[in-house]
């Protein structure tokens, strides 16, 4: 059976994965020396600790929704050891992805902004929308809970790349993530992306596709962390022994958008 160690165990989505990692073992559960949950059982004989090292290289594969600082720390602790990975920290730095990138080269590693299915047939769908539709205005509309801590979303910019994609655009060059003031007609091409937070919202994206006269919204809106849960279980299951190199969660799907 897949042994499992779980970064951030006291966190909204640590505790959701404990719960959704009924099929795999858990044998380390790693959070930050102030954590709540330190020192609590999380699966029989399993406590929560401060120790990467140990846990480690107890596991076989280690799933991380944490912090992006936590994140970059664990895939350099991970590298030595080859441990392979499923992470869905969201908010990540160049710098951070240079430390997930050197753990692919020696690990399999998945990497998603958003696990569950629904998410990544929208993916699909937006880029698809975008191909068949490219002079309609295209924007994107994320909306969380109050305590979220980065933004826009890693799903609403997954989802405005996708857009990008579907156009053969370059994403960078079209992106506009705020607005305020005199800012003029929108351009032709710009791919907006608008951040709403408040209570408790676990998570809701629409892609608008505006036309004239008509407009098309394709939505996403999850009500419970465990379709998230769930699917970085499905992924852990899935990337131990595959090659070293990161995938993401259309390759756990199968999915070809
Ligand atoms: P949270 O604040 O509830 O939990 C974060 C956890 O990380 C806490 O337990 C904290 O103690 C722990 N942590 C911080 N520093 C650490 C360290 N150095 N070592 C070990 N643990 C450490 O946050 P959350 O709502 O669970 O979200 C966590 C991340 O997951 C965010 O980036 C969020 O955007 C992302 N997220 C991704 C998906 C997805 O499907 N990819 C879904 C939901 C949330």
């Amino acid at each position: 059976m897949t042994r499992l160690c779980v970064l951030g165990p006291s966190g909204r989505m640590g505790r959701a994965v404990i719960e959704a990692a009924k099929g795999l073992t858990i044998t380390g559960a790693v959070d930050r020396g102030d954590a709540d949950g330190l020192g609590r059982e999380v699966a029989p004989g399993v406590r929560a600790t401060t120790d990467i090292g140990t846990a480690l290289d107890a596991c076989d594969v280690y799933i991380d929704f944490t912090t992006p600082a936590s994140t970059r720390g664990a895939a350099i602790a991970a590298t030595p050891r080859r441990r392979a990975a499923v992470i869905g920290t969201t908010g990540l730095s160049a710098g951070d992805d240079e430390a997930i990138a050197a753990l692919t080269q020696v690990a399999p590693v998945v990497v998603a902004a958003n696990y569950s299915v629904g998410v990544n047939l929208l993916l699909g769908l937006v880029k698809q929308a975008a191909r068949a539709l490219p002079d309609w205005d295209a924007e994107v509309v994320e909306t969380h809970h109050k305590m979220k801590r980065d933004a826009p979303s890693g799903t609403a910019l997954a989802i405005a790349r996708s857009i990008a994609a579907g156009r053969g655009a370059d994403y960078d060059a079209v992106k506009r993530h705020t607005r305020d003031g005199d800012i003029g007609p929108r351009p032709a091409g710009e791919i907006g992306v608008s951040t709403v937070r408040g209570g408790d919202v676990v998570g809701e994206h629409v892609a608008y596709f505006f036309g004239a006269a008509e407009r098309i919204e394709i939505a996403h809106r999850a009500t419970s962390r465990a379709i998230f849960a769930a699917g970085a279980v499905r992924a852990a299951a899935w990337v131990v022994g595959k090659p070293p190199g990161r995938y993401d969660m259309l390759d756990v799907l199968g999915f070809t958008p």
